[in-house]
């Protein structure tokens, strides 16, 4: 059998998106899953649009993601002799012919008159372009392996342009020429490009080259069913690395828009994706993307990580954000992630919610103030403080046996103690366990936090 070949090709014109990523992707798992190839084509036709900077981001951006290519990339702008000798090959052969669109045409509101045909020889210096000659009519059709059978009549396209007059080739003939080049077997792309295929097969045939299969991928919308735009939460791939996303999560995300392994799974683990995947379990119905999900397939893949692992992922945000200076600091982050790590949905989350273990609590929660700071919780928090103050050993287990003993000799449930005491500690009302969470701040910093709030209460009584 032969060698399965596919290929993604972005312009450089922009960054790679979600949309952009997934066909990179679906060819990606496609070559894997054959055995095949997997190449990159980076098509810079477009000179005042294409830059290297973007260039450097999608190929930074597939790699992050796991997206690695198998050959040397193939650059269009590097092509141009070529697409030219094959251009003239078409005029030879009568396929394609020479045409010229007059100056004051060019830049008509409306699109001016046609380029059209003439004789070389008497245009001389003249800019000419090159038009393929579609036939005027019969059908161009193929098997699309996503969308089935599709049928085009010749009649509706008309000739068009595949070297325009500065020699550039136009994207409908360079890509034929290109893919062939380099093999091509199968064609992963959006559906967009479905109108492209019959002149692209066109010119295969005027070749005489083998057109290779066609797989056309739904498109991607928003919750509310409108194209996927960045209203919709969906960003550039390394957008979502720099909030914290992992490369597993959107690798995870993005292999599900579209594709399922074929039961309710959403936790596929990336080898099995290339097990199972196949492009006849490509649906045809638009893929909805929904932001929530990829947060939660994240807090998912967060989880499955070791706490050191997750430590060493998480550690250059809390340092950005410069919550985490020191070494200390960093031994203190080391034991607040395993408090965290079911918390977080982005790895961005442990800035915020570990804000209190590196900074003073300056301020209380208001609804937490109201409904734990009530009458006589000084007091309270007072003989916390003395009884903690005797403890030699502050770990989570003693700090418990205080807490709850102080609660049975006041009468009162521990709630009434661990609320102010957490409000007081955090600032929060929420967050990890107390007792780990104090034990992690320390004795001093507990004893501190609770004679402030202690202090704050009292003035605020006064
Ligand atoms: N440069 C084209 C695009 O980004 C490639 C389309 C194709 O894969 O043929 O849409």
């Amino acid at each position: 059998m032969k060698e399965v070949r596919v290929r993604f090709a972005p312009s450089p014109t922009g960054y790679l998106h979600v949309g952009g990523a997934r066909t990179a992707l679906y060819n990606w798992l496609f070559a894997r899953n054959r055995g095949g190839k997997f190449l990159l084509r980076i098509e810079n036709t477009d000179v005042k649009r294409s830059s290297k900077e973007m260039e450097e981001y999608i190929k930074e951006a597939m790699l992050w993601l796991g997206l690695n290519w198998d050959e040397d990339i193939v650059y269009q702008l590097d092509r141009l002799e070529i697409y030219r000798k094959y251009a003239n090959e078409l005029i030879e052969k009568g396929l394609a012919y020479y045409c010229y669109t007059p100056p004051e045409e060019l830049n008509k509101e409306g699109g001016g008159v046609e380029c059209f045909e003439v004789n070389p020889d008497e245009y001389r210096d003249k800019p000419l372009a090159i038009k393929f000659r579609v036939p005027n009519e019969g059908t161009t059709e193929f098997d699309d392996i996503i969308r089935g059978h599709i049928t085009f009549q010749n009649k509706d396209h008309g000739d068009f342009v595949i070297v325009r007059s500065d020699g550039i080739p136009t994207y409908n003939f360079a890509v034929v020429v290109d893919d062939h080049y380099m093999g091509i077997t199968h064609v992963i792309r959006g559906e967009d490009h479905i109108p492209n295929t019959p002149k692209q097969i066109l010119v295969y045939r005027a070749f005489g080259w083998d057109v290779p299969e066609f797989a056309h991928l739904p498109m991607i919308l928003g919750p509310d069913k409108k194209r996927l735009s960045k209203r919709h939460g969906a960003t550039s791939v390394l957008e979502y690395r720099d909030i914290g996303i992992l490369p597993e999560a959107l690798f995870n995300f993005l292999a599900l828009l579209g594709w399922s392994p074929g039961d309710n799974r959403e936790i596929v683990p990336k080898e099995e994706m290339i097990k199972l995947f196949d492009l006849k379990r490509v649906g045809k119905r638009a893929a909805v993307f929904d932001l929530d999900k990829l947060y939660w397939i994240n807090s998912e893949y967060i989880r499955m990580k070791s706490d050191e692992e997750l430590y060493e992922l998480a550690l250059p945000f809390v340092e950005k954000a410069g919550l985490v200076k020191t070494e200390a600091d960093r031994e203190k982050f080391r034991k607040v992630v395993p408090l965290l790590k079911e918390r977080v949905k982005l790895l961005r989350d442990f800035v915020d919610l570990s804000e209190y273990f590196f900074r003073d609590v300056e301020s209380y929660d208001e609804k937490g103030v109201k409904k734990h700071f009530k009458a006589g919780v000084e007091e309270r928090l007072k003989l916390l403080v003395e009884r903690l103050e005797k403890l030699d050993r502050f770990d989570e287990k003693s700090i418990e046996e205080v807490v709850r003993s102080l609660a049975d000799e006041l009468g009162v449930s521990a709630a009434k103690i661990i609320h102010p005491t957490r409000l007081a500690v955090t600032g929060r009302t929420f967050g990890p366990g107390l007792f780990e969470l104090m034990a992690v701040l320390g004795k001093d910093e507990c004893i501190k936090r609770l004679k402030h709030a202690i202090k704050w209460l009292e003035e605020r009584k006064s």
